[in-house]
């Protein structure tokens, strides 16, 4: 099973989807959620990595710490103070 990034939601408030990358789930530019498989997603962490097709395991990917912390910036909410 895979996931339509185009269907997620998307706000000025939150210019960022979660994505599963490389081993993690990062926060990636909304610019960058409905880029073809195989092109670079950036996320907020500063990295770059090729988007692939998501399945329910990768879902349960640890989130990234770095991605995390700019999403409470960004978002104003700050979950965990
Ligand atoms: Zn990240």
């Amino acid at each position: 099973m895979s996931f339509e990034f185009n269907a997620v939601p998307y706000s000025e408030r939150r210019p960022f989807v979660w994505v599963p990358l490389a081993g993690q789930r990062h926060a990636v530019h909304g610019r960058d959620r409905a880029v073809p498989l195989g092109s670079p997603m950036h996320t907020l962490c500063g990295a770059a990595h090729p988007r692939s097709s998501a399945g329910d395991p990768e879902w349960l990917w640890p989130t990234c710490e770095p991605c995390w912390e700019e999403a409470c910036k960004i978002t104003g909410i700050h979950p965990r103070q």
